[in-house]
């Protein structure tokens, strides 16, 4: 069965190349000046332990302030620059920005990991673990686990080699590593076994329908039992419900991101929440489960 990404909206445009490929140029060039015009802005969701409720790290989500346009959402404008040099300039923004971010947190009493996500463009790059590491010691974060990276499955396995060497180079700075999306893309378990991540993201396509389908159910009950298997953490997206933690929490998986536990908020609200946050009662109340 297969789910839809977001990425196969391309295939509405088929018999009109051209006009997507103008509409894509103007948006990258649209998209430039809000780089320098500073309209971008990061949003961030946290990563909690549905049982102890703590928050185990946080997610820079970009958003754009368009003038005429308000708050847009990445699903509006990544598609027309993602395969462009100036994915590398965003990612290179939200890096520096995330560290920032870090370290404001940290003075105001939240400490907290930032992950970012990083497009398959700019992972191959040569530059960008130098870049990575040029951040991290300008931010005097060499090897201090505050920054970790999202990357697809699709972005992974179109390069093996280079994402492997990648990830290991990104871990001896101290950035892990998670797999995004885990389960939309076409990697192979063997893929898994070579990949040396941290983290498994279960993608939200499969949370959302795992109440009402039994195959949805089986794919986050057996991408849990990999991760035990490979010793992975693994996060759930797109827990909406007490209902979705609970399968999950049943499952072994005590990790999660989602509406339910609260949306994606700019920086001082994340700070507000951090501070009053409880984590839904009948999590806390769930068995003991069979986390790893
Ligand atoms: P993602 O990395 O898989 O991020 C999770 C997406 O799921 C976010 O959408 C988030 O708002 C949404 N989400 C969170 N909880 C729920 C939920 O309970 N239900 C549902 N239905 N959705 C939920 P968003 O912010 O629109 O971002 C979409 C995608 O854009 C991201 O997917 C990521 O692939 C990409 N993206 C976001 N920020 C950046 C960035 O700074 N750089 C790059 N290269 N890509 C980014
Ligand atoms: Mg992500
Ligand atoms: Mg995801
Ligand atoms: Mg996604």
């Amino acid at each position: 069965k297969s789910k839809q990404t977001g990425k196969n909206s391309y295939f509405f445009y088929d018999d009109n190349q051209d006009a997507v490929a103008i509409e894509h140029h103007r948006m990258v060039h649209r998209f430039r000046q809000a780089l320098a015009e500073r309209e971008l802005v990061l949003h961030y969701q946290p990563k909690v332990n549905m049982r102890s409720g703590r928050i185990m790290g946080a997610e820079a989500l970009i958003r754009w302030h368009h003038p005429e346009r308000g708050l847009l959402p990445p699903g509006e404008f990544l598609p027309a620059i993602e395969n462009d040099a100036v994915i590398e300039d965003l990612g290179d923004w939200v890096v520096g920005e995330a560290l920032r971010q870090v370290a404001t947190w940290e003075r105001a009493g939240l400490t907290v990991p930032i992950s970012v996500n990083i497009s398959p463009r700019h992972l191959q790059s040569p530059r960008f673990v130098e870049r990575l590491e040029r951040h991290l010691r300008d931010a005097g974060r060499l090897h201090q686990s505050c920054l970790e990276i999202e990357i697809t499955e699709t972005a992974a396995i179109h390069d093996l080699r280079h994402i492997t060497r990648l990830i290991e180079e990104c871990r001896a700075l101290g950035v892990p590593s998670a797999l995004d999306d885990f389960g939309t893309g076409y990697s192979s378990l063997t893929y898994l076994k070579l990949l040396p991540v941290h983290t498994l993201k279960i993608d939200k396509s499969f949370i959302l329908d795992m109440a009402r389908d039994a195959e949805d159910h089986a794919i986050v009950s057996g991408v849990i039992g990999l991760a035990r298997a490979f010793d992975l953490i693994v996060i759930a997206e797109g827990v909406e419900t007490t209902d979705h933690g609970l399968l999950l929490l049943a499952l072994g998986c005590d990790f999660a991101q989602g509406y339910g536990i609260a949306p994606p908020m700019a920086a001082d609200r994340f700070l507000e929440w951090a501070r009053h946050w409880r984590p839904d009662p009948h999590w806390a109340a769930a068995g003991p489960g069979i986390a790893p």
